[in-house]
C-alpha cells in the first residue's frame, strides 16, 4: 500500500474552483455539488488506498463530478420510444393523451381552478361534477364516480355493497389481470365473501340461482380482458344476470376492465364490450379504466344507478381513492372528444388503432431506405400489432415492420434500450423488429438515428 499517491488528491476547495465545477454549481446547486464532490474524493481516496491506483488529474476529477451530478439529477422517469407495436403498453405508460388533455392538465396544474367550488353560488362544490355530466351523456348512465384506477373502482364497489356478505361470480371469471390484480384477492380485501359458481369453462344461470341465499349481496361479472376461452364454453349473458338480480333485489356489478365507448369491430378487431351496452343491459354498476381503450389518464370510472353511486360517494374509502385535479382535467378533455365525435382523430390510442395499412407500409419502407442509405441492411416484413393493456386478447392488427435480419437481436435490443431516449423494440423469429404503429412521427428521426448507432456499434 502506498499512501504517497494520496498527496496528489486535490483538496475539496480546489475541486470546487475548477471551471466546469463552478458552472455546475450554478446548475445543480451548492449543496448537491459540495456533497457529491465529498463523496467522489472519498471514493477516489479509498480506491488509491485499496488498489494502489493512481490519482486522476484535477480536470479528470472535475469532469467525473459533473457527470455524477448530471446522473443524479436526471429523472428516473424518462421518455422512451415504443416501437413494440403494443398500443396500450402497461409497462410503458399505457394510453398517450391527446393534445387537448395534456393542455388541460397543464392549465389545471399551473393555476387555481373551480375544482371544488361552485362559481355561481360562491360555495364549496364537488370535484366529481367535472366528469359526471360527460359520463352520463356518453354512457346513458344515471350517475358516475371517478376514482384512482379500475382496480380501486372494483374494490370500492364490493366494499360498499357487499362487505361481510357474499358476492357470486362465475369460476370462469376469477381472473388475474396482471400487476397482481386477482379477483379473488380483491374480493377478500373488500371483506366480501366469494361464492364461486359453475366451472372454469361453463357457467349456467341455474348455477347462480342455486347460489343465491340470504347472505348474497351482489352478482359480479368480470370481463376476461387478457385471455380468451375457446371450445366448449358457456357464460351467462349480462341481460340474464340483470334479470336474475332484479328478481332477487340484488345489484349486478360489471367490471369491464378496458371498456370502450367506440365499436372495436369497425377497426377490424373483435368485439370488446362497450360501456353503454352494459348500462343499457341494466347493470347496476359498470367499472372501467381511464387509460386503456378510453385513451385518457389513469382513472377508474364507475357509472350506474344514481342510488348506488350515491352510496359509493358516501363511503369513506372514496375519499382515499380521490383523483387529482390534473387527472380530472385530462379526463374531461378526453371525454369531450367522444362527445364531439372526434375521438378517432384526436386520441392517440384510437389513431394508432385506426392507422391505415398503406400508411404503415409507407413508413416502414421509408425507414428501411434511410437505414440502407446509412449502410445498415434492413427489410420490410409483414407483421402484427396488438392493442395490449388487457384488451382484445388474441386480436391483432396487420402492420408493416422494419426488420434487421442478420444482426444479433438481443445485443441490438440492449443497445437500443441504452440509448437516449431508449428505444424499446421487439424480437420476432430471432430478428429485431420495429413497428411504426406506436412510434410518433416526431420521434422517427431520433429512432432511425438510434437504430443506425446500435447497428453500427453492435460489432464493436
Ligand atoms: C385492467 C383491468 C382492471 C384493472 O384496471 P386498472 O385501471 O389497471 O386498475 C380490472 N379489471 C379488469 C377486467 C381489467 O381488465
Amino acid at each position: 500500500m502506498s499512501t504517497a499517491e494520496l498527496r496528489n488528491l486535490p483538496s475539496i476547495d480546489r475541486l470546487l474552483q475548477a471551471e466546469v465545477v463552478v458552472q455546475a454549481r450554478q446548475q445543480f446547486g451548492q449543496e448537491l455539488t459540495l456533497q457529491t464532490a465529498r463523496e467522489l474524493l472519498e471514493a477516489v481516496r479509498s480506491d488509491i488506498i485499496a488498489t494502489d491506483a493512481t490519482c486522476p488529474s484535477l480536470p479528470e476529477l472535475a469532469l467525473t463530478l459533473v457527470e455524477q451530478l448530471q446522473l443524479l439529477s436526471r429523472p428516473t422517469l424518462r421518455p422512451v420510444i415504443n416501437a413494440t407495436g403494443v398500443i396500450i403498453h402497461t409497462n410503458l405508460g399505457r394510453a398517450l393523451l391527446s393534445d387537448e388533455a395534456r393542455a388541460a392538465m397543464d392549465s389545471a396544474g399551473a393555476g387555481y381552478s373551480n375544482l371544488e367550488y361552485e362559481l355561481e353560488a360562491g360555495q364549496r362544490g364537488s370535484r366529481y361534477v367535472h366528469a359526471v355530466d360527460l359520463l352520463r351523456r356518453l354512457t346513458g348512465a344515471e350517475d358516475a364516480l371517478v376514482v384512482n384506477n379500475n382496480a380501486s373502482a372494483v374494490l370500492l364497489c364490493l366494499m360498499a355493497l357487499a362487505r361481510d356478505r357474499e358476492v357470486i361470480i362465475s369460476r370462469g371469471q376469477l381472473v388475474e389481470i396482471g400487476g397482481g390484480f386477482r379477483i379473488p384477492d380483491v374480493l377478500q380485501t373488500s371483506g366480501a365473501r366469494l361464492v364461486e359458481v359453475g366451472t372454469t369453462n361453463r357457467t349456467h344461470l341455474a348455477d347462480y340461482v342455486d347460489a343465491i341465499g340470504p347472505a348474497t349481496a351482489a352478482l359480479l361479472r368480470v370481463h376476461s380482458s387478457n385471455f380468451r376461452q375457446v371450445g366448449f364454453t358457456a357464460e351467462v349473458s349480462l341481460a340474464d344476470l340483470v334479470a336474475l338480480g332484479r328478481e332477487h333485489g340484488l345489484p349486478v356489478v360489471d367490471d369491464l376492465g378496458s371498456g370502450t365507448l367506440l365499436d372495436t369491430t369497425t377497426y377490424g378487431l373483435g368485439y370488446e364490450p362497450r360501456v353503454q351496452d352494459s348500462v343499457q343491459a341494466g347493470a347496476t354498476l359498470v367499472t372501467f379504466s381511464g387509460d386503456k381503450l378510453l385513451g385518457g389518464p389513469q382513472a377508474g370510472l364507475i357509472v350506474g344507478s344514481s342510488e348506488t353511486i350515491a352510496r359509493l360517494r358516501r363511503h369513506p374509502l372514496t375519499r382515499a381513492l380521490r383523483v387529482d385535479k390534473t387527472t380530472l382535467a385530462a379526463l374531461a378533455a378526453t371525454l369531450t372528444h367522444y362527445l364531439r365525435g372526434e375521438a378517432t382523430a384526436k386520441l392517440p390510442v384510437w389513431r394508432m388503432i385506426a392507422a391505415s395499412g398503406d400508411a404503415l407500409a409507407a413508413r416502414a419502407t421509408e425507414w428501411t431506405a434511410a437505414l440502407r442509405a446509412a449502410g445498415v441492411s434492413a427489410e420490410v416484413w409483414p407483421g402484427e400489432s396488438t392493442v395490449g393493456g388487457g384488451s382484445l386478447p388474441g386480436e391483432t392488427l396487420p402492420t408493416s415492420l422494419l426488420a434487421l435480419p442478420g444482426l444479433p437481436p438481443d445485443r441490438l435490443a440492449g443497445l437500443l434500450r441504452a440509448g437516449d431516449p431508449p428505444v424499446i423494440a421487439r424480437i420476432t423469429r430471432d430478428t429485431l423488429v420495429l413497428d411504426p404503429r406506436t412510434v410518433a412521427a416526431v420521434d422517427e428521426e431520433t429512432l432511425l438515428r438510434q437504430v443506425i448507432r446500435a447497428a453500427t456499434d453492435q460489432n464493436t
